[in-house]
Formats: structure tokens, sequence, C-alpha cells
């Protein structure tokens, strides 16, 4: 005979936009104190749209800065490639061939386009490499920034919009309302990442965050002794998904994300997380 909790939250996930794969950490839902969100896709629509393409360098403007941009993001599935991707096309641009790409985990790509080196990367790699770049125009708090060097040159950036998902306000709300501590963890920059948590009323948040940070963020706040559930989308997401207590993978994120999380967040309704507390709190307290 199938367990009656069994049956009962195979049927409430499937009705509440959640696919189990580990049935332990569903049914320990209940327990979360904390729960980290990643930024993109889950609280942001994950929507990026090219806002503002700045030229440094004479020798490559706006268009040519898009062009070369593609030719390197068209390797990626990130919000940030997508949302280059669809401009280029829209602008009617062909996109290069490209190759030797590299992945730049949290940082950003590189590859060589037409005989050069061509990289796109956000201002964590700048800061690296302590890059001097004018100061940006985009929008205080609300755009996102990569940057485009082509030869190691700064030759100009591409900001970038997305959206905070209208059902974000009200699940970090019944969290909130629930004791559940809220954090957001992002690789992107300070102000967008304080936007976003301003936004939404959320306990923090952390940015500039590498892959390999947000997992060791988990371990410490579980040393704290707070039972952590983590929400992700991307391939730099899964050792952070593994250490949680509850991995969440985005639907729209990629398979590597899926593939090592508990939960899979179909709609990447935010909401969707405070309904599967809420669930198993009830569940289990008509249990025993
Ligand atoms: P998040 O924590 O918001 O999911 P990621 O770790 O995916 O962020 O990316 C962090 C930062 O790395 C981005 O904000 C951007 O600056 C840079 N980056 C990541 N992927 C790309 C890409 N495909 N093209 C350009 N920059 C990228
Ligand atoms: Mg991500």
């Amino acid at each position: 005979a199938i367990p009656l909790v069994v049956a009962i939250s195979t049927a409430v996930s499937a009705n509440n936009g959640l696919l189990i794969r580990n049935r332990t950490a569903f049914e320990n839902s209940r327990l979360i104190t904390t729960i980290i969100f990643d930024k993109t896709g889950t609280l942001t629509q994950g929507s990026h749209e090219v806002a503002q393409v700045v030229s440094f360098d004479q020798r490559y403007p706006e268009q040519e800065l898009l062009r070369l941009a593609s030719g390197v993001e068209q390797n990626s599935e990130h919000y940030i490639s997508q949302g280059i991707l669809r401009k280029v096309k829209a602008d009617g641009i062909a996109i290069p061939a490209s190759d030797n790409f590299n992945y730049l985990p949290g940082k950003g790509l590189e590859g060589t386009v037409e005989g050069s080196d061509v990289k796109v990367v956000g201002p964590n790699y700048i800061k690296e490499y302590g890059i001097q770049v004018p100061e940006s125009k985009a929008e205080e708090g609300v755009e996102t920034v990569v940057y485009v060097m082509v030869d190691q040159q700064v030759a100009g950036y591409i900001s970038m919009r997305d959206q905070i998902r209208p059902e974000s306000v009200g699940a970090i709300k019944v969290l909130k309302e629930n004791g559940i501590k809220n954090l957001l963890l992002t690789g992107d920059n300070e102000r967008v990442a304080k936007s976003v948590s301003d936004k939404l009323g959320m306990d923090g948040y952390l940015a500039n965050v590498l892959p390999h940070q947000k997992q060791e963020k988990i371990k410490e706040l579980q040393a704290q002794g707070e039972f952590v559930a983590m929400t992700g989308d991307g391939v730099n997401d899964a050792p952070a998904l593994a250490q949680a207590d509850v991995g969440i993978a985005v639907g729209s994120g990629t398979d590597v994300a899926a593939e090592t999380a508990d939960i899979i967040l179909v709609n990447s309704n935010p909401q969707d997380i405070a309904s599967l507390i809420m669930f198993g709190k009830a569940t289990y307290r008509k249990m025993i």
C-alpha cells in the first residue's frame, strides 16, 4: 500500500507545480528554517532585455559590441546570453562563429571570434583583475552590467534589465509570517541585489557571490543549526543545491541543476515554495 503521506504529498505536489525527486527531502521541507534564493529566474523573471549598449572604443561601435558578444554568448544558456542573442537577432545582426569557448563560473564567458579574444564578463571579473573601467551610466539598482573585452581591452558594456516576478512579493511575505528566514545570494552586482532584496522586504542579501561561495554560505548556516533550502538554476549552482538540506531547482534552469536538486519548481514560481513548506507543516500536524 502507498503510505498516506506519500499519496497526499504526490497529489499536492502535482497541483502545486513541484516535481519531487527526493521523497525524504520533500517530507523534511516542513523543517526548513532558512531559504536562500538565487535571484534570477525565481524571484525575477530571468527575462533579461538589453537596455543600453555603450562603447568605450571607436573601433567597436554598439552593434559591433553586440555582434562580438553574441559570438561567445551563443555557447551558453544563461539568461544574460539569451537576452543578448534575442537583441542581436531582433537587430538583424549575423552571429559570428567562435571557438576556444571557455566558461568562467560566476564571472562570464570567453572565446575567440574572428581571431580576437572576446570576453563578456561581469563586475566580479573586472574586480578580480583590477581592470579600470569608465563609470557605467546603467540605471542604479536596476540594470545588470556585463563588459565586452576585446584582446584584453574593455571595449564597452551591455546593460540588461530583468523584472521581479509579481508572485515574489507574496511568497516572501508568507515565509516571513511563518518565521522562515530568507536571503538573496547572487553573482550579480550589489546595487541590483540590494534593490531586489529591498523591494521584496527580504531579510538580507549577498552580492558578487561566486558559485563555490554559495555552498560555503549554506554550510555556515547549517553549522549555526539552520535547516537550509536553496533555489538555483545554473550548472554552477549544483554544489550549493547538493549542500542544502532541501535543494530546489528552477524549472527553466539547466539539466545539471535539475539532476542535483531534491525538488524541481516546474513553473519557477516562488509561491510554490511557500506552499510546499506550509503544506508540509500542515500535513505533519494532522498526522500526529
Ligand atoms: P546568479 O547568482 O545571479 O545566478 P551567476 O552566477 O549565474 O549569477 O552569474 C553571476 C555573474 O556572472 C552575472 O551577473 C554576470 O556578471 C556574469 N555572467 C554569468 N554568466 C554570464 C554570461 N553568459 N555572459 C556574461 N556574463 C555572465
Ligand atoms: Mg544563476
